[in-house]
């Protein structure tokens, strides 16, 4: 029985004696909030009676605006107007995708500092910057705020949600977001996983035994974005198992479309530019929004636009097959993403327990349609709420962290979505969390000094999959310094790669036997990636396989030849007395020569060469190498002079 959900349903009503901590789904076209009261969850309206609020911010000359008011305005505002802000939360300027999606949006993004993107706006006529941290902490505001009338009481805790691919940059950023809100941000969730947990509660998956795991398939289509995420849901865990998307996406992608239709059959008609006037379009793209919601449960629906440009009223109405008509290749492309989802997550189609529609553009019956034959016809879970269903996931977990039973009931298990580990001597790549490790993870790895008296080592975090470290996404690097000069290979470092469950990395290294430690946290400067580079650097790893491997080759037989130097040197001083001056001269040449060689070679790429040369050392010290391992097993006795001629 799984014991958090059904603490939850029992001792709702505790927690209400105590400030209950709020869910809040800070979306990309749209943000929704609930709380936990009288044993369930409930989702709070704004002020307009609306259970969902549009993600905007609006600037005017004695105004800011949140939410429909800043949407509502756009038209006549745009370059004042803020949307998307989500779209560049934790990211840096330069990246392709905050480049591509500036040439499409109508107000203004700068380099502020240090490759951080900001916002600028005229506001009470002044110019003025914002981060996406401070827009998006607006929208939260305002979302708190929408909280607080309903409560009547001041709310400090939440649990906010953000996408399963959000890297940590991203996830420390919303955070930081909250925290300018005034909120005490309990937990960073993924999406995904909230919405699993509502369709847990709803399906009263205490009724499951402890054994069974379900699989479900959250199909997250918004108003920009979409995700398909496979959460496996075991007693007590959600799992997030694998997902994939399109973060260019959604229902504004449809609207898109039926602007396009209606913008051609007004000029059509009324033998008028309409193309290229923002105030107009955006009143007909609102019509149009209104329009497709109304699709999804009529056959037709109308748009009236008053005075919509030189006095003229535009009327006209769209029959759902005409929409799904013009939309038809955009649906479709929707079923890709839920292919490679069950890939990645290495199931069948009928592996999936579940299929949980999520997001507002689900709610779309062809989409709906196209899903089920995807699946053979099989039923899809409707009784969920596909706008609330994350704000409502995260409502229950707040409710939980805040005290309803024990928190630990819970485990909300998060994959790596790439390997972490720490770039090394041979420059390769030193893995220390494996790709798919279910997180908060600690995990630990030994590390040498590669020089003799080395006095500083570095240690680069990189993510990725390839074995070259430089291939990798460089994270970020730190030092330890002032370690007492000694061979190499003698002074050990024991590293720590730590993720919280918030997705947030630490790696510290401290000196065995010292206090000596250092360590760094990735945090949002330091660039890791996204979804849509994750994904091209795994499809890359694959492509790269058979390089990586020839690379491997050649790093395990350089390896080989200095470890098998190594050796040799190291028996000849344990032996330095029992050997031959003559032959201690001739293998320390020979060593030498191997060594110089070494220095020469070591960027050689052909793993045959460092074998040959490990081959003619062996032939010339092999014989004598075991000599001198039989005489140490046999210590004691000094009489047994070695002799190369004695060998072989
Ligand atoms: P986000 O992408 O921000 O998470 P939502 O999941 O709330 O946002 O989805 C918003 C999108 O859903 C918008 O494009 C909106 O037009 C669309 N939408 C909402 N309700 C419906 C509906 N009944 N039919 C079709 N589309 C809808
Ligand atoms: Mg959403």
């Amino acid at each position: 029985m799984n014991s958090s959900l059904s603490t939850l349903l029992s001792k709702g009503e505790e927690l209400w004696k105590t400030t209950p901590g709020i869910g809040i789904d800070l979306g990309t076209t749209y943000s929704c909030v609930g709380v936990w009261q009288h044993g369930r969850v409930e989702i709070i309206a704004n002020e307009l009676g609306n259970r969902t609020t549009p993600s905007w911010v609006a600037f005017t000359q004695s105004r800011r605006l949140i939410g429909e008011a800043a949407k509502n305005q756009a038209a006549m505002n745009s370059a004042n107007t803020i949307f998307d802000a989500k779209r560049l939360i934790g990211r840096k300027f330069d990246e392709p995708t905050v480049q591509n999606d500036m040439k499409l949006w109508p107000f203004k993004v700068i380099d502020i500092n240090d490759n951080n993107p900001a916002f600028v706006v005229t506001y009470k006529d002044e110019e003025k910057q914002f981060s996406p941290e401070e827009i998006s902490s607006m929208i939260l505001a305002k979302m708190k705020e929408t909280a607080e009338t309903y409560l009547g009481k001041q709310v400090k805790d939440a649990v906010v949600t953000v996408p399963a691919y959000f890297n940590d940059a991203q996830r420390q950023a919303t955070k930081d977001a909250g925290v300018i809100a005034g909120l005490n941000v309990l937990r960073i969730i993924n999406e995904p996983t909230a919405a699993a947990i509502a369709y847990g509660l709803d399906k009263k998956l205490t009724e499951y035994s402890d054994r069974s795991t379900k699989n479900i398939l959250v199909f997250d289509l918004g108003g920009g974005t979409f995700d398909v995420s496979i959460v496996s849901i075991r007693k007590d865990a959600f799992e997030v198992k694998a997902v994939s998307g399109d973060t260019h996406l959604g229902g504004g992608d449809f609207d898109t479309r039926l602007v396009a239709n209606f913008v051609a059959e007004f000029e059509r008609k009324h033998n008028k530019k309409l193309g290229d006037n923002p105030r107009a379009l955006g009143r007909l793209r609102a019509a149009c929004e209104r329009a497709k919601r109304n699709l999804s449960s009529q056959t037709d629906a109308s748009i009236e636009i008053d005075c919509l440009i030189d006095g003229i009223d535009f009327c006209s109405t769209i029959t759902r097959a005409r929409f799904e008509n013009f939309n038809i290749d955009l649906f479709e492309k929707c079923l890709e993403p839920v292919e490679d989802c069950l890939k990645a997550a290495k199931m069948r189609k009928t592996d999936v327990h579940d299929i949980v529609l999520v997001g507002g553009s689900t709610r779309i019956p062809k989409i709906q349609q196209l899903l089920q034959d995807y699946f053979d016809g099989k039923e899809l879970c409707r009784s969920i709420n596909a706008d609330e269903a994350v704000a409502y996931g995260a409502a229950s977990h707040a409710a939980i962290l805040a005290g309803v039973g024990d928190q630990k009931d819970t485990v909300l298990v998060d994959v790596t979505p790439l390997s972490l580990g720490i770039g090394v001597y041979n420059k390769s790549l030193r893995v220390v969390i494996p790709r798919n490790t279910t997180i908060p993870a600690k995990m630990f790895c030994g590390i040498q000094t590669a020089i003799d008296n080395q006095v500083t080592v570095n240690f680069p975090v990189y993510e990725g999959e390839r074995f070259i470290a430089k291939d990798n996404n460089f994270l970020g690097k730190f030092e330890l310094n002032n370690i007492p000069p000694q061979p190499k290979r003698e002074a050990k470092f024991d590293v720590w790669f730590e993720i919280d469950a918030d997705g947030i990395l630490t790696v510290s290294a401290t000196l065995r036997g010292s206090n000596n430690k250092n360590q760094i946290t990735i945090t949002e400067h330091s660039g890791r990636l996204t979804k849509d580079e994750i994904d091209r650097m795994v499809a890359e790893s694959e492509m790269y396989k058979t390089h990586d491997e020839e690379y491997k080759r050649v790093v395990n037989a350089k390896n080989t030849l200095e470890s098998y130097i190594e050796e040799i040197r190291k028996m000849m001083r344990r032996c330095n007395d029992m050997i031959d001056e003559k032959d201690m001269r001739l293998i320390t040449e020979v060593t030498q020569q191997t060594v110089g060689w070494l220095d020469w070679n070591h960027l050689c790429d052909d793993a045959t060469i460092f074998d040959q040369k490990k081959d003619e050392l062996e032939r010339v010290c092999g014989g004598f190498l075991r000599k001198m391992h039989a005489c140490v097993e046999n210590k004691g006795n000094k009489s047994n002079v070695l002799e190369l001629n004695d060998v072989d």
